[in-house]
């Protein structure tokens, strides 16, 4: 038997339209709305009419892991029909407004189809898509958490296992209801959705009404070396890539964030610097410099502190702003698709 769908699911009209049929208002209908997305509510509340169609949170824990500093926690999910997936929780400073901030990574796909060689979701291959509701739900379960830490989700970002863009509707649905104001109002600006380069979804990406931010995965400056790590390559190469990326600033006026995973003796020399940087020269993008998140299976090692440094300046030579991101949760696997692998038989 199919598990029930969850009420996180529907955008808030949908929500109103569905009370609707069952003699419920529209106020009652945004009121529950309002209480399960913001409050983080698991109750129908007058709305009994939905009860026994859907379920409000489709997330069971497995396994909740913090990290030894206390900046991230991660957490495993088993989904109605048994399928798992992970959410990862980052906590930063209070900003400016005195907000206590917290990311959510949000995982949108069970397993994933694109076998990227570094990434233990990868080499796990494809499950199923997840629906947008049950991406919704990650959030309202970190906001959850964040509340009773008396602070706030301000960011999401479409990091996790998957391709969003490989998932569009159910992404694109989930951001909507993310971003609506009487819910989490998470502001389209701090929302960020990365992808491995699926050019046709970029440049549709690029005409969606909200104004996200977009994150492509690079991680090499020449289509050999890209193709031997992100076999998308094959399909889609650099030059087609970096043509729709430049075409997605072009009409929205944002600028690109470029993920390098720095893989030592794979991508890291200077050489690669040189290129990436030839290649990013006048273009509107920001390259983010990741150390890899050494995993069990993989044989992947991290440069040195100093080789991140001197690719970073090669970078800067050529006029191409970057950051060197150490990725929070090393100690807890909060890399792609890292915990699920452990919990597998
Ligand atoms: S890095 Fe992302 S796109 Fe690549 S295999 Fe892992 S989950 Fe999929």
């Amino acid at each position: 038997m199919n598990p029930l769908p969850t009420l996180l699911d529907l955008t808030r009209d949908e929500l109103v339209a569905a009370a609707a049929e069952h003699g419920v208002s529209k106020s009652a209908a945004e009121r529950l709305f309002r209480e399960v997305h913001r409050e983080g509510g698991t109750g129908f509340g007058k709305v009994r009419g939905l009860e026994g169609r859907y379920v409000i949170d489709p997330l069971e824990v497995v396994t909740r892991r913090t990290s030894a500093d206390g900046s991230t926690d991660k957490l495993l999910y088993r989904l109605g029909d048994g399928e798992l997936i992970e959410t990862v929780l980052m906590r930063y400073e209070a900003d400016a407004h005195r907000r206590r901030r917290r990311t959510v990574c949000v995982s949108t796909q069970a397993g994933c189809a694109m076998g990227c060689t570094f990434c233990a979701t990868g080499q796990q291959g494809f499950r199923r898509h997840l629906e947008a509701g049950e991406i919704v739900a990650q959030v309202v379960a970190m906001a959850r958490i964040a509340r009773a830490e008396e602070a706030q989700v301000t960011n999401v970002v479409f990091m996790g296992m998957g391709e969003p863009f490989a998932n569009y509707d159910r992404t694109m649905k989930a951001i909507a209801i993310l971003n609506d104001g009487r819910g989490l109002q998470i502001g389209s600006r701090h929302i960020t959705v990365s992808t491995v380069g699926l050019v046709p979804e970029i440049l549709r990406f690029a005409r969606e009404p909200l104004a996200t931010h977009l994150a492509v995965s690079l991680h090499a400056a020449d289509d050999a070396t890209r193709a031997a790590i992100l076999p998308v390559n094959r399909r889609y190469p650099l030059a087609d890539l970096l043509a729709a990326c430049r075409q997605y600033s072009a009409l929205t006026g944002r600028k690109v964030f470029y993920e390098y995973v720095l893989l030592a003796g794979t991508n890291d020399s200077p050489d690669q610097a040189r290129r990436l940087g030839e290649l990013l020269a006048g273009t509107d993008g920001h390259v983010n410099l990741i150390p890899v998140n050494p995993t069990a299976e993989g044989p992947w090692r991290r440069p040195p502190e100093a080789g991140s440094d001197a690719f970073q300046a090669v970078l800067r030579d050529h006029g191409v702003p970057s950051t060197v991101r150490v990725e929070k949760g090393i100690d807890i696997a909060a890399g792609c698709g890292q915990l699920r692998a452990r919990a597998l038989p």
